[in-house]
């Protein structure tokens, strides 16, 4: 059997891909080292954000609307909800390259946002205090995805539309035969004209030469009451501190409140295992003096989770087919802000199962920004 499209690491991006590939019709294989979804790769821990005016660059708002149009589709088709719009409040520093960015795609594309000052957050959400030269962005239409929930429903359904699915069995080599591409398992050979690759934070033991660091991350869930909680108004936030440090959250469920520290973290070997939380004597208080600071009223740590990243040099996204095999989509180098894109991304690689191109809005996303 030849697949139209075979997909290596079905986590997020590889998820959506099936989902989508298998709707449109295409004969579809997706492998996973893991059951998706799993702790361990990059998409558990319950909830992701979504922002979109993006502190990360106006490049991406194009794929953050359409992302979030197939988010409210995909709700309908699961018939579950998974997009929660509580609100996001991005502040930081005036002036810093994070807030500067989060102003010019609010304005290019007209998202709804309101600029607060430190005293008027302060004034709205008593539990939220910023220094007084912080500015802040609240996006009403942000909030955060259920991370988790979406990777099982992309799941079934793919599976629902006759998708193969060979799940607990890790690829171990990418390659080429008879024009071709050839997929090596523990399970035997697998052939498809097209391929996938979106193996997450490990992606370098099939392509050793991409530029992806997988670095280990942390989120806590803090003791935090009832003025925390969404029914209380309570936003998802993203803060930049005065020392460049970036920290983001949840509103508090079931008297926890969520939180991570987006910047950091200690690079992983791609053979050994990620070390689990607790494990590095900080992992339970890099977020306390920044809670400190802005959240006073948040309780101790009650217990936490390792992540991983993907990170690129640049922290933009890596979209692109390999320089030679053009038959090959790797989307990589997500570097711990690719959630929210996870529908767009399955979309372009549906796109490129059918079509054989990509589109142009993956332009800024190309492997040659690397090579120059
Ligand atoms: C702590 C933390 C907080 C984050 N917060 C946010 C946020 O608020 N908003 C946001 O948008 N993003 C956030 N992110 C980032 C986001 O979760 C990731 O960018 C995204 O989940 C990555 O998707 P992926 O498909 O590349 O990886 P994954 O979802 O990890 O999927 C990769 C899959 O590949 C499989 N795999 C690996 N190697 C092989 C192999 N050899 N053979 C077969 N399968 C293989 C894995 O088992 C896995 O299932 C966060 C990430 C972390 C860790």
């Amino acid at each position: 059997m030849i697949y139209d499209l075979i997909i290596a690491g079905s986590g997020s991006a590889g998820a959506a891909a099936g989902y989508y590939a298998s709707r449109a019709g295409l004969n579809v294989l997706m492998i996973d080292a893991h059951h998706p979804p799993h702790k361990q790769g990059a998409h558990h821990g319950t909830s992701r954000l979504i922002r979109y005016a993006y502190g990360e660059g106006e490049k991406y708002v194009p794929l953050l609307l359409r992302s979030k149009a197939l988010w409210q589709e995909f709700e309908q088709t699961a018939g579950v909800k998974l997009l929660h719009p509580c609100g996001v409040l991005n502040a930081g520093p005036r002036g810093s390259g994070f807030m500067e960015n989060i102003r010019t795609s609010a304005q290019r594309w007209s998202l709804n946002t309101e600029t607060l000052t430190a005293k008027q957050v302060q004034q709205r959400w008593p539990e939220i205090t910023l220094p007084e030269h912080f500015c802040a962005v609240y996006e009403q239409d942000a909030g955060y995805l259920s991370a988790e929930s979406a990777i099982e429903h992309w799941i079934r359904l793919a599976r629902e539309q006759g998708c193969g699915q060979l799940f607990n069995c890790p690829v171990t080599a990418i390659g080429r035969q008879d024009g071709l591409q050839k997929v090596t398992t523990a399970e035997g050979e697998y052939f498809g004209r097209k391929l996938l690759v979106s193996s997450g934070s490990t992606v370098q033991t099939l392509l050793p030469g991409l530029p992806v660091t997988p670095i280990r991350k942390v989120f806590s869930w803090f003791q935090a009451d009832g003025r925390y909680s969404e029914n209380n108004h309570f936003p998802g936030f993203s803060i930049e501190l005065d020392d460049g440090s970036q920290y983001y959250g949840f509103p508090a469920q079931d008297n926890a409140l969520k939180a991570g520290r987006h910047d950091g973290g200690q690079p992983l070997s791609l053979n050994q295992p990620r070390p689990p939380f607790g494990s590095i004597a900080r992992d339970g208080s890099e977020c306390f003096a920044f809670l400190r600071q802005c959240l006073s009223g948040v309780g101790g740590c009650l217990y936490g989770e390792s992540c991983s990243y993907d990170m690129s040099p640049d922290e933009d996204f890596i979209i692109d087919t390999l320089p030679d095999t053009p038959d090959c989509l790797v989307i990589t180098g997500l570097s711990g802000h690719g959630f929210k894109f996870s529908p767009v991304l399955g979309e372009i690689a549906c796109h490129f199962a059918t079509q054989g191109q990509l589109p142009d809005s993956v332009k800024p996303f190309s492997l040659q920004r690397f090579t120059g």
